[in-house]
């Protein structure tokens, strides 16, 4: 890759360090709020670059302040996720998961590491003035880390002006970036319904209330939600994913169970979503003569951008990048924590092309692992960052 003028060169002293770090990390994987090994690596890092170093925000968040060698009073968050997936890794590279059944399979271990590095080269060059803040945060797979260190004051204690965060992307080469002016991830919620009918004989149905017939009806309507009830113009997903119920062929059951999940790009969505679900639940078991219960769960939110914060990551992106910058890329249907902390302060989350996803390297998959070559670029636009809105 030719290489604009980057902060931290590639082949540097600091990729070479950033690269034994990622190394380290990966084959260290540690799952949601049991990053401690991960959450005392990252606090001494910090102290050791001479940041002023905060622990134990939820459980095993990390929070680094720097000050710039120039006044003012700007306060900017920089936001890395540390925790890796219960997932069994495929690789035999020497860095590969020394973990049984724990793998950095979403490329964390990377997210980390260039958050390091740009603490390292500003703790060096701190040519910015005002203060930015380091958030290493822990549990973003599924167990909503970003919010419970908002729930511990992470935006009282450091109250940040505008926050970022940044993910690598398989399939984007390497060196690219994508920055969304709106929506970047999907919501992500799940439902849990209950069907309760009246069991017995199978030979002898109009005595009993058949939920096996209620849940092949319910499931038929749920798809109409996202097909009838939702402007074609949005996006929705409703995916009823598992079916439990039944024991016997000649047994009409009590109860069948299904579950599944939604997702959408605005809470308007979402609502609609789940209001939808609820109203069928109720009616077309009650239709039946069933009984239906749903429980539904709001887990995370769409991650939508402010605009004028994606075009400061564009522009300071458009800067370090040797390809063009992607605006407006459709969107992915995943879900992202970082969400929480784009409802309580403004801010944009970007992503950086990993390389190619074919091979098993997509995100989640056992063969995936974060592209080392990136680290440099990805570490310079958190440098870049805080030097272009930190100019005091
Ligand atoms: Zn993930
Ligand atoms: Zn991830």
């Amino acid at each position: 890759m030719t290489v604009p003028a980057w902060p931290i060169r590639p082949d540097s002293p600091l990729h070479q360090h950033m690269r034994h770090w990622r190394r380290d990390f990966h084959a260290h994987p540690e799952t949601a709020f049991e990053e401690f090994r991960t959450a005392e690596r990252v606090a001494l890092l910090l102290e050791s670059f001479g940041l002023e170093v905060h622990t134990g925000l939820a459980q095993t968040g990390v929070v680094a302040t720097l000050q710039g060698n120039r006044p003012g009073h700007g306060m900017l968050g920089l936001r890395a996720d540390m925790d890796a997936l219960n997932l069994q890794e495929l690789n035999t590279f020497a860095h590969c998961s020394k973990h049984v059944g724990k793998m950095h399979g979403c490329g964390h271990d990377g997210h980390t590491t260039m958050l390091l590095g740009a603490a390292k080269h500003l703790a060096d060059h701190p040519d910015f003035a005002g203060t930015v803040v380091f958030i290493f945060q822990p549990a973003e797979e599924g167990h909503a880390g970003a919010r419970a260190m908002i729930e511990a004051g992470l935006f009282e204690r450091f109250p940040v002006d505008a926050v970022y965060g940044m993910h690598n992307w398989p399939g984007l080469e390497a060196g690219t970036f994508a920055v969304h002016d709106g929506p970047v991830m999907a919501s992500m919620d799940k439902f849990y319904i209950t069907i309760t009918g009246h069991g017995g004989h199978a030979a002898m149905p109009h005595l009993g209330t058949d939920p096996v017939l209620v849940a092949g009806h319910l499931i038929t309507a749920l798809q109409s939600i996202v097909s009838r009830n939702l402007d074609p113009q949005q996006s929705g997903v409703v995916s009823v994913t598992t079916m439990h119920g039944g024991d016997a062929h000649n047994v009409i059951p009590e109860t069948i169970k299904l579950s599944g999940t939604c997702r959408s790009f605005s809470p308007q969505v979402q609502d609609l979503l789940e209001q939808q679900i609820n109203r069928q639940v109720e009616h077309i078991c009650a239709a039946f003569g069933a009984r239906g219960e749903l429980r539904y769960e709001r887990h995370y939110p769409a991650t939508i951008n402010t605009a004028a914060h994606a075009d400061i990551c564009a522009d300071v992106a458009g800067a370090l990048s040797h390809q063009s910058v992607l605006r407006n890329e459709t969107p992915s249907m995943g879900a992202e924590d970082f969400a929480f902390m784009l409802q309580a302060r403004p801010g944009a989350y970007i992503w950086l092309g990993n390389g190619s996803a074919e091979g098993g390297r997509g995100l989640h998959n056992p063969y995936y692992d974060f592209n080392d070559s990136i680290l440099p670029l990805g570490a310079s636009y958190w440098v870049q960052l805080v030097y272009s809105q930190l100019q005091g």
